[in-house]
């Protein structure tokens, strides 16, 4: 279970807790804020804070006294032409700050994205929890036979068995150690700081991490991509959800543009173009690696 019945009532407690404001809110994140969404076997994403929703956006694109609101068709129509036409900065107005919960091999892909503002528990500090990130069976992947930086099928029968064994006891036994070496029971007790690095990469940790929403876009695009790692996905798939509630107009255009939209090259444009003209293209004509022909391939199927 992520969370304790003591952290249950704080949030419980937190959301009671009504105050009113001037301040612009978003009615759909009014109704995430606080509670913890599980993810994978230990971890979780709940929003701590926001600023800002969809009129936020238009508001700064206007450069407005006012909520900078017209009408919710122009408004949405606004929002799509920013994204359309990558009119970024009027995004960066809403931020929101989230508290996750996940494995250390997660959290250095997560890290990568410089453009957001963390703060992550202590392990110097506090003591780690025995919670280490084991992969359900459908998740206990094969590597990949063409990608290697992917994953095939489930592993099966005796293989699957013996991995989850291999992963549950490894973690197991280096928490043990972690305890036995900081105990002072009888010893001085190694620092904190140092018996951690003997704990494994998918022992969880947690961090606040404040993101404007245009960062947060990027983020998504590549993390709830479909190329990304599952483990990672699955976090950025919890907060679409959260902020297709947030700034619904916002997050429509995001989907559209971005995770449903592609980039075409010049030459596939131009392939394009003769394909509309009858002209039948092959990868040879079409200026295009294989690779590249591929890609272009699976963009144009309806598969
Ligand atoms: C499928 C996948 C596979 C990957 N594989 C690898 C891998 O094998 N090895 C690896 O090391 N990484 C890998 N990465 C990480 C990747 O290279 C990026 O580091 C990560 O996605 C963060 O992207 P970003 O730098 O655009 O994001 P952010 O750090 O959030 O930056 C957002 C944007 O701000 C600008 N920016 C931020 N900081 C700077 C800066 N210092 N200088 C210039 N511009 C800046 C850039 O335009 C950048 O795109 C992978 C990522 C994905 C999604």
């Amino acid at each position: 279970m992520p969370l304790s019945p003591e952290q249950i009532a704080e949030i419980d407690a937190l959301r009671a807790n009504a105050t009113p404001t001037l301040r612009a809110v978003s009615e759909g994140m009014e109704g995430h804020l606080y509670t913890a969404y599980p993810v994978l076997d230990h971890g979780f994403v709940r929003v701590i804070d926001y600023m800002g929703d969809d009129a936020a956006i238009c508001q700064a694109a206007r450069v407005s006294y006012g909520k900078g609101t017209k009408s919710v068709s122009n408004d949405a129509g606004l929002i799509r032409y920013l994204m359309r036409h990558w009119h970024s900065t009027p995004f960066e107005m809403c931020e929101v700050k989230l508290h996750v919960k996940l494995p250390v091999f997660v959290a250095r892909q997560w890290i990568r994205h410089r453009t957001a503002n963390v703060n992550e528990y202590s392990a110097r500090y506090s003591i780690l929890d025995r919670e280490f990130y084991i992969p359900e069976p459908d998740a206990l992947a094969a590597q990949s036979t063409v990608n290697n930086q992917g994953r095939g099928a489930a592993l099966q029968g005796a293989e699957a068995a013996r991995v989850l064994e291999i992963l549950k006891s490894d973690s197991h036994r280096a928490y043990d150690n972690y305890e036995q070496m900081i105990s002072q029971d009888g010893q001085d007790g190694l620092a904190r700081e140092l018996a951690r690095m003997n704990l494994p990469a998918n022992v969880y940790t947690q961090w606040y991490w404040k993101v404007d929403l245009h960062n947060l876009f990027h983020f998504l695009r590549l993390r709830a991509d479909a190329h990304a790692q599952y483990e990672i996905r699955v976090y950025a798939d919890e907060i679409c959800k959260i902020v297709a509630d947030w700034v619904p107009h916002a997050y429509a255009a995001f989907a559209d543009y971005r995770m449903g939209g592609v980039n075409l090259s010049g030459s596939a444009i131009d392939c394009i173009r003769r394909m509309l003209k009858g002209e039948e293209v092959t990868q040879e004509a079409s200026g295009m690696s294989k690779g590249e022909w591929r890609e272009f391939q699976a963009v144009l199927s309806d598969g």
